[in-house]
């Protein structure tokens, strides 16, 4: 057995996406972000999206025994050899939740990664960021500044900050992944399974950390 069953934690902008995006490829892991997997049941028509619409359309939260049968379905489906779950679990409670779920198929979580990053730093890189209306090329005020301020390289229209970019809002999303994701890091610390990452390394170095840690812990389960 060595399968790489992991879950993904971090704030936003500690680079979470960009690590996802270079784990998927080192090691030909499935992906499975919940926000997509809903949206794909749900366009799909799913027996499971059907069900998640009903309380979606009514402006409810889609309640947990859900979305982790949709979470089992899709690690069944792609997940023999691991998966990266990114959005998923969100509180103790799920994290409960998707253990058990596993447990019945015998299986467990090989880690969970948290790539953080203080808020500082997530309020630097994400509020420097701009985008071009036209095409939604990314630039960064500080690093990765267009030719020219305001104006994209590469078709010449105009770059503006997203709303979810804007300091105010930026702050708000951290306080809110504070409040919810502190007690998930001690959640999985406590079962000996938090590897923790400095997101405010560079990407190439993260992912060093990341598959040196992997390494790692596949030899450990040879042992
Ligand atoms: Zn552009």
């Amino acid at each position: 057995m060595s399968e790489l069953n992991l879950i993904l934690l971090g704030p936003p902008g500690a680079g979470k996406g960009t690590q996802a995006e270079r784990l998927k490829d080192d090691f030909g892991l499935p992906y499975i972000g919940t926000g997509e997997l809903l949206r794909k049941h749900k366009h799909d028509g799913s027996e499971l999206g059907r069900e998640a619409a009903r309380y979606m359309d009514d402006g409810d939260l889609v309640p947990d025994e859900l979305v982790v049968r949709m979470i089992l379905d899709e690690i069944d489906e792609r997940g023999r050899d691991g998966f990266l779950l990114d959005g998923y679990p969100r509180s103790v409670e799920q994290a409960d939740a998707l253990a058990e779920a596993l447990e019945e198929t015998g299986r467990e979580l090989t880690a969970a990664l948290l790539i953080d990053a203080d808020d500082e730093t997530v309020i630097q890189r994400l509020s420097g960021r701009r985008q071009c209306v036209k095409s939604g090329h990314l630039y960064h005020v500080l690093f990765d500044p267009p030719k020219h301020e305001g104006v994209c390289d590469q078709d010449g229209s105009r770059l503006v900050q997203r709303d979810d970019d804007r300091p105010e809002t930026v702050k708000k999303r951290l306080n809110t992944y504070h409040e919810k994701t502190a007690p998930l890091v001690d959640y999985y610390d406590e079962r000996g399974l938090l590897r923790r990452f400095d997101g405010t390394r560079g990407a190439d170095e993260v992912n060093g950390h990341i598959r040196a840690t992997l390494a790692m812990l596949k030899l450990e389960e040879r042992l």
